[in-house]
């Protein structure tokens, strides 16, 4: 740190990412990106933008607001793309909490919350999950602050039943509830709080292209909800980023959603492996949670998650941990491909001796 760092942001703890390496033939399995590439048609549209990118990309990307907004069956004025969920999670908090209103999420939930409450000066009210990492939801009885939700959850990849949720809508009324569905499209359906967006004026649901649609590269997000706190969100973000979204970006999304057959096929071949890495895991001894996202969360009474983590990654094979309380004995581990989950067990066999 610098002697010129402001002040007010010494105590800023940035987000720790999962680790990006670039070594030949690693299987990594450590950021829930998707093993398979982007849709077929994605190449050939982002290389149609190539001549307008001496042009400002569309300040309301307009294409792609309008196929997601196709795809989730809501009006176009109900969506707001970001450059990745991240920012559409950073507008919202910038928009609807301050040093008055906290932002209340669970303890074992994406780590990036605490650190956006940090940069932007908003209290965090952290509510732990229950012993089995469920959510309490009466915790969040008429709180009388910003909620935000990850369902299904991450690290945890456990899912909370629509009705759960659409409780917690109901008893805040007066204040957002921000519900962050990165991994819904693999938790099968009726998993999503999408159909409630219509019935409440505080509810939002924040989406990413990273998971399901292969383009965590492309920085691409979008969140529904009523117009109201649409227009909240875009007072913010024409406040410090109004062309947030670049043409190349807007085009892979576009095309992305464009082809639901390849979607429905990816997402169907990522349920499978998972169901097969769960199985292998469990026959191994360790406890996995019952996963509704392309990640497993698994830990064995025996085996110390950080040593295995080690073991592995001296195998070339990335898988996540983390340090925090309650989950230290844990690993996340991604779906990858049948091969790479094949060179993943291997390595894990030679780990645990
Ligand atoms: C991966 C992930 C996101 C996606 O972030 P992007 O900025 O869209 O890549 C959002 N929320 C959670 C809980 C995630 O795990």
């Amino acid at each position: 740190m610098s002697r010129f760092f402001t002040p007010t942001l010494a105590a800023l703890e940035p987000y720790t990412p999962g680790e990006q390496l670039a070594v030949p033939g690693l299987v990594k399995l450590n950021a829930n990106e998707n093993p398979y590439p982007p849709a077929p048609g994605v190449a050939a549209a982002v290389a149609g933008t190539i001549e307008g990118l001496r042009l400002y990309s569309d300040l309301t990307e307009a294409k792609l607001t309008a196929a997601i907004a196709a795809r989730c069956g809501v009006p176009p004025q109900w969506v707001l793309c970001g450059n990745g969920s991240d920012e559409n999670l950073l507008l919202a908090i910038r928009a609807f909490c301050d040093q008055n209103t906290p932002l209340a999420f669970a303890d074992i939930t994406y780590s990036f919350h605490p650190v956006l409450c940090n940069l932007l000066g908003v209290p965090a009210h952290v509510l732990p999950l229950r012993e089995d990492f469920t959510l309490d939801t009466a915790a969040y009885d008429a709180l009388g602050e910003t909620i935000v939700l990850a369902n299904p959850n991450a690290p945890t990849s456990l899912l909370t039943p629509v009705g759960a949720i659409e409780r917690i809508v109901q008893r805040n009324p007066d204040h957002p509830v921000i519900v962050d569905e990165a991994y819904v499209d693999f938790a099968g359906p009726g998993a999503s709080c999408l159909p409630l967006v219509a019935k409440y004026e505080n509810l939002m649901v924040v989406r990413t292209f990273s998971k399901s649609r292969s383009l965590a590269g492309a920085r691409l997000g979008f969140c529904v909800a009523q117009p109201g706190l649409i227009a909240d969100m875009n007072r913010v973000k024409f406040s410090y980023s109004p062309y947030n979204i670049n043409s190349m970006s807007e085009a892979a999304g576009a095309a992305a959603m464009a082809d639901e057959a390849y979607f429905q096929k990816t997402v169907a071949a990522i349920c499978r492996t998972r169901a097969e890495t769960t199985a292998g895991l469990r026959q191994r001894g360790f406890t996995v949670l019952d996963s509704a996202t392309n990640f497993v969360f698994a830990a064995h009474p025996q085996h110390e998650a950080a040593a295995l983590c080690g073991a592995l990654r001296q195998q070339n094979v990335l898988v996540r941990h983390f340090t925090a309380p309650r989950i230290q004995n844990w690993l996340r581990v991604t779906i990858g491909t049948p091969a790479q989950m094949q060179r993943f067990f291997a390595a894990l066999d030679a780990a645990m001796g």
